[in-house]
């Protein structure tokens, strides 16, 4: 067993009031899990920080809370026996040692209090199952039962036990492999990816908003088709997320083919992390294409063709969210719009920009134009050298035309320069089709540039439109 001695990790004072605390209950505790992993890899130290007591995690929890200035407010999950506390901007959980055995029908296991080693052998893997004492005598030792620094070494996930059992007693397990993979950079030891990919259809018991958690994370690393192909591979991802698997393959017919759209869709995930950490902007690259696959044609003259996928796209898009459980409010209705208008710009930067495109993009686009031009950059895959630079370049005027045409017209979240009221007044009207139509033919007039976004054009424009209408400015 590793006994190197990392007492400079543990400076905060918390940690030395904790391991005061459970002396004075003869209890011996530890600092176990992501913070010793992190710490060990130089990454940003965690802000959660797990404790593991031989003893009542609950019991010790309230002694360190006690200690604490302003003794904070101990939170308990009694069912899970487990107790939390917030102390400046740390959250530490406390948990008592546990041993834990599983029946094959559920996730939930049969806990009994264990030792440290018992509870080491339950971790999900095993930089993961690192340990510091907190204990007086050898406070800062590293417990590694499993070589768990040889690993972070050699960068490889493995599990502490047989990887079948590791993964089926709790499935999540599997996700999460991937999902460190993608975020440390990490690989995953080959005989635990055939495990994953032997027990894959036992992630079927996890809760969709576990899922999801993990899929987020996959989506937040730096280069998520790490992860994503991961999923792919282990055949995970066809049971998760089937609308992404079913653009996979690439199909000729006549001497025609198509591009295979799942891994051009993992490219332009990649592409668009590079430029963007929003998450919301990452699942609309990831789902920019899922109208492909129910959409696809084949025709004789034209060749592969997937008409509308965009709108089919985004219809996908609800139902999709609906079944992952995730919010079906502002966010999914940004993505759906990503996805609905994730063509719009290439048209404009295959041809020559015109202004009154521009401003029809901004206009259908609003606040998220920029959001629809990193999407669209990011879309870009060609391997044609040529191209790409032409497409770049393209893009490049795009984006400074939105900015010159919204100095000049302020297109964005557009309000017409003349109102209903004022057309009604005008023309001494009721509410009548009339005036949706000439407040239409002013928006138009404006997006077109026939006339400037300014109320004496807009209100010169409406009079003249009102006289072909052979409607007459009234008296009163
Ligand atoms: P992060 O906080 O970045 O998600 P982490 O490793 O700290 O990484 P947590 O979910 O905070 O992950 O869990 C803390 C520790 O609890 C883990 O390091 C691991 O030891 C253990 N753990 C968490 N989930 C599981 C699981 N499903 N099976 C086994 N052990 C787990
Ligand atoms: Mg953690």
């Amino acid at each position: 067993m590793n006994v190197k001695n990392h007492k400079e990790a543990l400076k905060e004072d918390i940690f030395s009031i904790i391991s005061g605390a459970a002396a004075e209950l003869d209890m011996d505790s530890y600092v176990i899990g992501g913070f010793v992993r992190d710490y060990l890899l130089n990454r940003d130290i965690p802000k959660d920080i797990d404790i593991v007591a031989i003893g009542s995690g609950i019991e010790l929890a309230r002694k360190v809370s006690e200690k604490l200035q302003k003794k904070p407010k101990v939170q308990v999950f009694k069912n899970f026996g487990t107790a939390m506390l917030r102390w400046k901007d740390l959250e530490v959980e406390f948990v008592g040692a546990r041993k834990e055995s599983y029946r094959s029908d559920s996730r939930k296991p049969v806990v009994e209090n264990g030792t440290l080693k018992d509870d080491q052998d339950r971790r999900d893997f095993t930089i993961n199952a690192l340990a510091f004492s907190l204990q007086k005598e050898n406070f800062g030792d590293l417990l590694d039962p499993f070589d768990g620094v040889g690993d972070l070494k050699q960068k490889l996930i493995r599990t502490p036990l047989d990887p079948d059992i590791t993964y089926s007693d709790d499935p999540l397990r599997m996700l999460r492999a991937i999902r460190f993979a993608s975020q440390l950079h990490f690989k995953i030891f080959p005989e635990s990816l055939e495990a994953i990919s032997r027990n894959k259809d036992r992630i079927k018991i996890i809760s969709k908003e576990r899922v999801v958690d993990e899929l987020n994370k996959i989506l937040g690393s730096d280069k998520p088709s790490t992860g994503l192909s991961l999923l792919f591979r282990t055949g995970l991802l066809h049971i998760i997320l089937p609308e992404l698997t079913r653009l996979q393959g690439i199909e000729e017919k006549e001497g025609q083919k198509h591009k295979d759209n799942f891994w051009h869709t993992l490219e332009v995930v990649d592409n668009i992390s590079e430029h963007t950490d929003d998450l919301w902007l990452r699942w609309a690259a990831l789902l920019h294409d899922i109208g492909k696959a129910p959409t696809k044609r084949f025709d004789k003259k034209v060749g592969w063709t997937f008409h509308g996928h965009e709108f089919v796209g985004s219809k996908m898009v609800y139902k999709l969210f609906k079944r992952l459980r995730m919010p079906l409010n502002e966010k999914m209705k940004f993505v759906q719009k990503m996805v609905l208008m994730s063509s719009r710009p290439i048209v404009l930067a295959q041809d020559i920009v015109t202004d009154s495109a521009v401003r029809r993009l901004v206009f259908d686009a609003g606040d998220h134009v920029d959001d629809l031009m990193t999407l669209c950059e990011a879309d870009i895959t060609t391997k044609n050298p040529k191209k790409f630079r032409k497409y770049h370049h393209n893009f490049k005027i795009v984006r400074q035309k939105i900015v010159e045409v919204e100095e000049r017209d302020h297109i964005r979240n557009f309000q017409p320069p003349v109102s209903g009221e004022d057309i009604m007044k005008t023309f001494n009207l009721s509410p009548s089709r009339e005036i949706g139509i000439i407040k239409d033919a002013i928006k138009e007039a404006i997006l077109e540039g026939d006339i400037p976004n300014e109320y004496e054009a807009a209100r010169d424009f409406m009079l003249k439109k009102g006289k072909e209408l052979g409607l007459e400015p009234g008296k009163g």
